[in-house]
């Protein structure tokens, strides 16, 4: 494959409109039957897509894909990464003989044509970028001249990783405008630099250096990490790695609800959950010191939201507490709503 026509993934041709219209507009005629087809199929259907159910969904980790990974290096670069697992659990003497044979069979999976799998990743990667290069990138050359310089976003968001509520597309943040971090359940921990240190960065870099004027903190209906908040047994050990720990950094929360709510369906419970989830993350905030700093000046503003993709509505409220008095879901307790 020659390198003009190789789709190549390199943060340095983002800024050389140039050499990625050349790249780019040469693929576009070969993919673009595939999105009209994905894409009417979707629009079409009255009924919710099939990921869409009322239980955490999680994925199974990818193999790396290198910054200049090209079309023909795909199956290559995934049937290495398949090697070295297998490689590092035999060394490790945690290769089971059904564990072997589960490998053989994702390889080979991954060795079929496309055409059998019915996705084929790279394709819909290729049609994407294109569509966004066509459509948005090309079409906006000052917003990306201005981008190139630096971003200056009056806006934080925590939003949940789950992939119906890209906070993007629900309040059409446009790029620039918001400095987002996504986890399971949009939660905020409290300050902590050695248990959560990446949420930690992220609120420093954003108050500190970016000097946003906003955090919002976005929950949603349909949570799967609330709803294993909600279920998760207190006490006993844990069935999962990361994710009973992770969202018990919303404990009070739950606390809250099953103190209010004795007896209702856990569906209502859940809903409440999503709600008060989001104030105890806002009183994690008050936590860190740069965030104090800001409400204390007025340099910074806190703010809830939840969007409900089942009604589409959204639902925003802003705060009123007092930085004297300490912190607890109290003080955070909800003043200012507005429903749309
Ligand atoms: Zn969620």
């Amino acid at each position: 494959m020659s390198t003009a026509s190789a789709f190549a993934i390199n943060a340095p041709s983002l800024l050389n409109a140039s050499s990625l219209k050349k790249s780019t507009t040469a693929k576009i005629g070969s993919f673009s039957a595939k999105f009209t087809c994905n894409s009417s199929s979707s629009s079409s259907s009255a009924t919710p897509p099939r990921l869409i159910r009322n239980e955490p969904v999680f994925a199974a980790p990818a193999p790396i894909i290198t910054p200049n990974w090209t079309e023909d290096m795909g199956n290559e670069s995934y049937e290495k990464a398949m090697e070295a697992l297998k490689k590092h659990l035999i060394e490790q003497g945690e290769l089971e003989p059904t564990a072997a044979a589960r490998i053989d069979n994702i390889t080979a999976q991954a060795a079929a044509p496309s055409a059998t799998v019915g996705f084929d990743p790279v394709e819909r990667i290729k049609t994407g970028f294109a569509t966004f290069k066509r459509e948005k990138y090309i079409t906006n050359p000052a917003l990306y001249d201005e981008l190139s310089k630096g971003q200056s976003p009056k806006f934080m968001v925590f939003a949940c990783s789950d992939s119906r509520v890209c906070p993007s597309h629900v309040l059409d943040f446009q790029p620039g405008e918001a400095f987002v971090v996504r986890n399971v359940a949009n939660m905020v921990p409290p300050f902590d630099k050695t248990r959560y240190a990446g949420v930690g960065a992220a609120v420093e870099y954003a108050v500190l250096h970016l000097k946003v004027e906003q955090i919002i903190v976005i929950g949603h209906s349909r949570c799967g990490g609330i709803k294993g908040l909600m279920t998760f047994p207190d006490e006993g050990p844990h069935t999962t790695d990361f994710i009973e720990d992770w969202v018990k950094v919303c404990s009070p929360a739950k606390s809250k609800v099953l103190g209010e709510t004795n007896g209702a369906a856990l569906d209502d419970q859940c809903v409440q959950c999503e709600k008060e989830a989001v104030n105890v993350s806002l009183g994690n905030l008050l936590t860190y010191p740069f965030v104090r700093d800001g409400l204390r000046k007025k340099t910074l503003h806190l703010k809830g939201g939840h969007y409900d993709f089942v009604n589409g509505t959204f639902e925003l409220w802003g705060l009123d507490f007092g930085l004297s008095t300490p912190t607890s879901v109290k003080d955070v307790a909800t003043i200012l709503h507005w429903n749309f």
